[in-house]
């Protein structure tokens, strides 16, 4: 790299750029792109995973925010017929205006931590477009993605992305793989939208709805944290213990409250 490219890192901007060869190259066989593919990168940085992504051969259009690292990304990638920069914020992108035939994209990023929730959500309401995502993410996000129910990691997070995806951590990666060095551990989590949702709610805003409501106190039975929304007979009657914490509760048991929720609203 030319001194013309020297850049600095940005705390604002959630830059911690990757230099390990080893975990480059232990995420791009894991994401394993192929030629004919249509790729996805938020947030290139410097192209420390981009270069390997093109070398798939694959189409891959990526989104960064940072107006400095334009010219060093269009210096090192436009020659790549492949490759297309889009300059501007992924919490706004709109994924469907690159046209990807349905589940086709494939999404890839180690993205900023302090926009990965957000982003993670914006992306699930193009669930329909996406094959795959694999993001780097703070490993306790990952844990909280890929939590089953009954412990302390199984919350909003876990369940409304369940809802939509199927959820696999793949492996950690130390703080030491990054320049600066993050003060967290990171991990990779793979994460595939159904095709079919295994528990598809009459209403996804009523599952948001009592998901929400449900661990705004953790602690409490739902019996008293759905108070609000539900009768103890109308939890029973969604066949729901109500006497149990929401952390006990698995996906089809909030499905299956949320539309309780939808035939109550519905008969109002
Ligand atoms: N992919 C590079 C790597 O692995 O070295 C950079 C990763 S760095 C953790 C996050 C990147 O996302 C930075 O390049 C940052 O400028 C960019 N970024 C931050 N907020 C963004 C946003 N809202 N939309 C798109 N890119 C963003």
């Amino acid at each position: 790299m030319t001194e013309h490219y020297q850049h600095r890192a940005r705390k604002r901007f959630g830059q911690n750029f990757l230099h390990d060869a080893g975990v480059i190259h232990r995420i791009l066989r894991a994401i394993y792109a192929r030629p004919t593919e249509r790729l996805l990168e938020i947030g290139p940085g410097q192209g420390a995973l981009t270069e390997g992504l093109l070398a798939s051969g694959a189409h891959l259009d990526v989104v960064e925010l940072d107006l400095d690292l334009i010219p060093l990304l269009k210096h090192k990638f436009d020659s790549n017929p492949n490759f297309t920069l889009h300059q501007g914020d992924a919490l706004k992108f709109d994924f469907a205006s690159l046209n990807p035939p349905p589940h086709s994209l494939r999404v890839v990023g180690n993205l900023p931590y302090n926009i990965s929730t957000p982003l993670i959500f914006h992306l699930l309401e193009h669930a329909s477009l996406i094959r795959d995502m694999h993001f780097m993410l703070q490993k306790e996000v990952v844990e909280r993605l890929a939590a089953t129910p009954g412990g302390g990691d199984w919350g909003r997070l876990s369940i409304m992305v369940q809802y939509h995806c199927q959820v696999e951590h793949l492996f950690n990666v130390g703080s030491g793989a990054f320049k600066p060095a993050p003060k967290v551990d990171s991990a990779i989590v793979r994460l595939v939208p159904h095709e079919t949702l295994p528990h598809p709610a009459k209403d996804h805003r009523q599952l948001e709805r009592v998901v929400r409501e449900a661990f705004n106190q953790r602690r409490k039975t739902l019996r008293n944290t759905l108070k609000a929304l539900l009768s103890s007979d109308a939890i029973e009657a969604a066949n729901v213990d109500g006497s149990l914490r929401p952390e006990q509760l698995d996906l089809a048991a909030f499905v299956r409250l949320a539309d309780k929720l939808c035939e109550q609203t519905s008969a109002e």
